[in-house]
């Protein structure tokens, strides 16, 4: 018998909601990260006595994380709510219902609520202007659908996002009673407050987390997945080939960004067609760009989102709020601006080190800093400390690369094997909590029970 239940490769907000629900329904859980530290790409660092989110991570209350949360029997982090959604439009901040009025809002949720739950999939490959091109009468109401579209998606334009998936992230709201003042906020003491727990949970169930620990290969045989290989002895050469020592387990998951899958999984013995589909997909992401200034007051007020449709020079949207920061710096404010981008329309972030990626990169950083300060002089001989981003936020949210058209859970032709995380078919939503919504399919899968 192996030591291991379940082994899962990754400590992302997917491989740590999965970890914590099956060691809380009494399975042994080994967690591998390569990194030295916990949560992915929505980790938490501390810099110069504050608390800083790896990028602008604001989590949706669509529900999948605060269940996993009642699951282990924990408290579910306080939000800070952004209640307020400003527009800048025709030259001046407005808020969106003084953009349309209350019918025509009323009428767009309505649209939103009526759609019949089993004909939403069948939107998925309708860019969203075709949609509300259908029912609009004048350009605000594209306005607010695109304002909805630019927020809960990163990276996705109105016309690049899929209607079937902005559909299924309203109503994740609208089921709940939620307004749309309630969709997200920023957690007290940064994303750290959310993984953490998670972490702690895995130990005190008997679980085990092994940083700095890559999986090297995921070793399959015969129709079944054995387990995940490592390398083990010490390094005596930069280039030498330490030998691999698999730890066994009839149940890996693959808790990976699908961009990383085929650095751990073999492609041979995997069905062409499988391997095919998640080629193409897996540089088919969106980005976000953000600059994080320390101010000593909010640029505005703190619990507005602010968004510019069209930044004057770039083109791109832009979307900019405060949050206040934790750590020894209390008192301090974090002012986040960011472009927002498809893979089709900004420099190449999977390869990010190439030099001439990296001055493409460095212009549009720049662009982003000069365009905004015209927006919001406060950024103008009042920063404290600055810090420059880029990264790739998931797959686009957008026609043909959502829904049946992303892969599930199942790796094919490999019995006890899965892939997690919000790159996956079941993972439909916003970012974070779209992963761990496919974490809970996959512990139900695992577990043969609902959780
Ligand atoms: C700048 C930015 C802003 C974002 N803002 C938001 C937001 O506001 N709201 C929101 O909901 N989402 C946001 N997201 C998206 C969100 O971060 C992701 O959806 C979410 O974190 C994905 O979690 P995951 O567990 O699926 O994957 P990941 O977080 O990518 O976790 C995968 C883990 O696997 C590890 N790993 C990789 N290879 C190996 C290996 N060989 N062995 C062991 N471990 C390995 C990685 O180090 C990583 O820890 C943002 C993303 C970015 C980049």
């Amino acid at each position: 018998m192996s030591r291991w239940d379940v082994i899962i490769v990754g400590a992302g907000l997917s491989g740590l909601s999965l970890g914590a629900v099956l060691a809380e329904r009494g399975k042994r859980v080994l967690l591998l990260e390569k990194e030295g530290y916990l949560g992915g790409r929505a980790t938490t660092t501390e810099f110069e006595g504050h608390v800083l989110d790896d990028g602008a991570h604001v989590p949706s209350r669509a529900g999948h994380i605060e269940r996993v949360f009642e699951i282990i029997g924990r408290p579910y982090p306080e939000l800070s709510a952004f209640g307020i959604g400003e527009i800048y439009y025709k030259g001046k901040w407005m808020q969106l219902r003084d953009v349309v009025s209350h019918e025509e809002l009323r009428d767009a949720f309505a649209r939103v609520a009526a759609v019949p739950r089993e004909e939403i999939d069948k939107l998925n490959d309708v860019p969203l202007d075709r949609w509300v091109k259908g029912f609009a009468k004048g350009e605000e109401i594209h306005l607010v659908f695109n304002y909805l579209a630019t927020s809960t998606s990163v990276g996705n334009r109105y016309q690049n996002y899929s209607t079937g998936e902005m559909i299924t992230i309203m109503r994740e709201f609208m089921d709940q009673g939620k307004k749309l003042t309630e969709m997200a906020g920023v957690p007290r003491g940064g994303m750290k407050s959310i993984y953490e727990p998670l972490a702690e949970s895995i130990v005190q169930k008997g679980g085990e987390i092994r940083l700095r620990t890559p999986a090297k290969m995921i070793v399959t045989a015969k129709g079944r997945v054995r387990g995940v290989a490592m390398e083990e002895g010490r390094r005596a050469l930069h280039s030498q080939a330490l030998p691999l020592r698999t730890v066994e387990s009839d149940n890996v998951v693959c808790a990976l960004p699908l961009w990383s899958l085929f650095k751990v999984l073999p492609r041979k013995g995997l069905p062409a067609w499988w391997v095919n589909w998640i080629d193409y997909l897996k540089d088919k992401t969106s980005q976000a760009w953000s600059v994080i200034y320390g101010l000593d007051e909010p640029a505005f007020d703190l619990s507005a989102f602010r968004w510019v449709p069209t930044m004057p020079k770039s083109g791109l949207s832009g979307i900019f709020f405060n949050m206040p920061t934790y750590g020894d710096k209390v008192g301090q404010y974090q002012f986040h601006i960011s472009y927002q981008g498809h893979y089709c329309e900004l420099p190449d972030l999977h390869n990010a080190d190439l030099a001439d990626n990296r001055q493409q990169i460095e212009a549009q950083l720049d662009l982003l800093e000069e365009e905004s300060a015209e927006l919001f002089p406060i950024i103008k001989g009042n920063v404290h400390w600055k810090v420059r981003h880029a990264g790739i936020y998931g797959i686009a949210q957008s026609p043909g690369l959502v829904g049946e058209k992303r892969p599930p859970i199942f790796v094919p032709e490999v019995e006890g094997l899965y892939i997690v995380g919000d790159c996956v078919r079941e993972a439909v939503g916003i970012g974070m909590q779209s992963a761990v919504r496919s974490a809970l399919v996959c512990a139900e899968e695992i577990l043969g029970e609902k959780v």
